[in-house]
Formats: structure tokens, C-alpha cells, sequence
């Protein structure tokens, strides 16, 4: 099955709405003409400016999180429906940063993407490994259990509309990415653990980005590889001249 490469920047606490319109408005030309789908997953606060600016163009526009609950006493969160008042379309859940700084476990991993599924967004969920268990040999168990986790309770209907990204926690934001053939082999083992999951024809389809220091240099052999479709970019989204060329890879 073809699956449609999908380019995501995550912009995580970065950019004021000012800096916003000036990324957007430098990016739109660089990447009208890219065959991957194209996505910003932006800070709330620039969430408006950037659906008015991306509106018309093929750049579709994210949120970082979303909360599990629909609305309510739950200081400092964005539900859903006030992600999607605004028209945002995609939605990262579990990212790293997430896990590590703010407490975020499977089970609000899995808690979040079935909100998030059943208001209409389109989850990308992040999963990883740290650099610890990579190097005592645990990387399957973990990757395993994150998607078991995530997955929990999600029919195969919902299962189809989410994208993973694959990011190895030691390659985020370190400048040091996993190799090709490690990204390959940890993704392929994601679909292989969706097939158990939701059977062959679910896993075929899914797209498997792979996120972890992915730049202009390395992007052309990462996505190479049969299972690989797709990227989350951090740092290297932050300037409309370096994502753009990741988002060309192929042009
Ligand atoms: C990320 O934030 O998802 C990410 C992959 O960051 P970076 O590209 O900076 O490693």
C-alpha cells in the first residue's frame, strides 16, 4: 500500500505570534509545490495566526496537546472544541517533552487520543525509547508497551486515522540522530505491533513518521527506508529554510 509521506514541524515553546506570521509567511512559497503532506504543530497561542495565514495554502495547521476532558475544572488545559473553534486539524499527543516534564503516562496518552478522535482531530502520538533502555537492550518492550498503552480500547475505524511518530528520546533536540537502519528497524517493529493489534490492512496504511534530529542532511536517507513515512521536526522547523528542505526532501 502507498502511504503519503507526512512532514509535521513541532515548534514546542517557540515562537511569538509575531515570529509566527514571519515563519508562516516565508514558509508557504518554499513549500507549495511539496508531494508530502505538510503540517505545523504549533504553540496555542499562534494557533489562530496560523490557520488565517495557512488558509489556501498546503500547509495544515496542529496543536501540541489536547486534553482528555471536554471541558471543566482543569486549570491550564485546551480542550478539543476550542482547538477546533479555532480550525486546527492536527494534534501531537505523548510527545517526549510531554512524558519527561509534565507527568504524561500511557494512560493519558490513551485518554487524550480518544478525545481527540472522537472530536475529529488528527493525532500524531508520539512514542520512544530513552537512551538507558536502548543500551540495556529494551527499545522492543518499551515501544511495545507505549502503543499497547496508547491503543488501548481504540477501534480499528480510529486506529486508521492516527499517525506515530517514532522519536528516540536520546535523539530529540540532541543533534544526534538514530540511524537509518535503527529508525527502520524500531518502525518496522511499530508495524508489525499495530498488525498483532488491528490486522495487516490497518498497519499497511499507517503512516509511521520517524522524529529525533531529522534535518536537511539526514532526511533523504531516513525516508528511504520502506517503513519510514515521514517526519516530526523540532529544531530544524523553527527556520522556514531549513524545513523546507526537509519537506523537499524528494523534490
Ligand atoms: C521533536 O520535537 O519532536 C523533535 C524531533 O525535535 P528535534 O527535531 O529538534 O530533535
Amino acid at each position: 500500500m502507498s502511504r503519503r509521506p507526512i512532514i509535521a514541524g513541532n515548534w514546542k515553546m517557540n515562537m511569538t505570534r509575531a515570529q509566527a506570521e514571519e515563519l508562516i509567511t516565508a514558509l508557504k512559497p518554499l513549500v507549495k509545490d511539496a508531494k508530502a503532506e505538510v503540517a505545523i504543530c504549533v504553540p496555542y497561542t499562534d494557533i489562530d495566526v496560523a490557520v488565517r495565514l495557512c488558509a489556501g495554502s498546503n500547509i495544515k495547521v496542529g496543536a501540541e496537546n489536547v486534553a482528555w476532558a471536554e471541558k471543566g475544572a482543569f486549570t491550564g488545559e485546551i480542550s478539543a472544541d476550542m482547538l477546533l473553534e479555532l480550525g486546527t486539524e492536527y494534534v501531537i499527543i505523548g510527545h517526549s517533552e510531554r512524558r519527561q516534564y509534565f507527568g504524561e503516562t500511557d494512560a493519558s496518552v490513551n485518554a487524550r487520543l480518544k478525545t481527540a478522535l472522537a472530536k475529529g482531530l488528527k493525532p500524531i502520538v508520539c512514542v520512544g525509547e530513552t537512551l538507558e533502555e536502548r543500551e540495556t537492550d529494551k527499545t522492543a518492550d518499551v515501544i511495545k508497551k507505549q502503543i499497547t498503552g496508547a491503543f488501548d480500547g481504540i477501534s480499528a475505524d480510529d486506529a486508521a486515522k492516527v499517525v506515530v511518530a517514532y522519536e528516540p528520546v536520546w535523539a530529540i533536540g540532541t543533534g544526534r540522530t538514530a540511524t537509518s537502519a535503527q529508525a527502520q528497524e524500531t518502525i518496522a517493529g511499530i508495524r508489525a505491533e499495530i498488525a498483532a493489534l488491528y490486522g495487516a490492512a490497518i498497519a499497511d496504511g499507517m503512516r509511521i513518521q520517524y522524529g529525533g534530529s531529522m534535518n536537511a542532511k539526514n532526511v533523504k536517507e531516513l525516508m528511504a527506508q520502506p517503513d519510514i513515512d515521514g517526519g516530526l521536526i523540532g529544531g530544524a522547523s523553527l527556520k522556514a529554510a531549513d524545513f523546507s528542505l526537509v519537506v523537499n526532501y524528494d523534490a
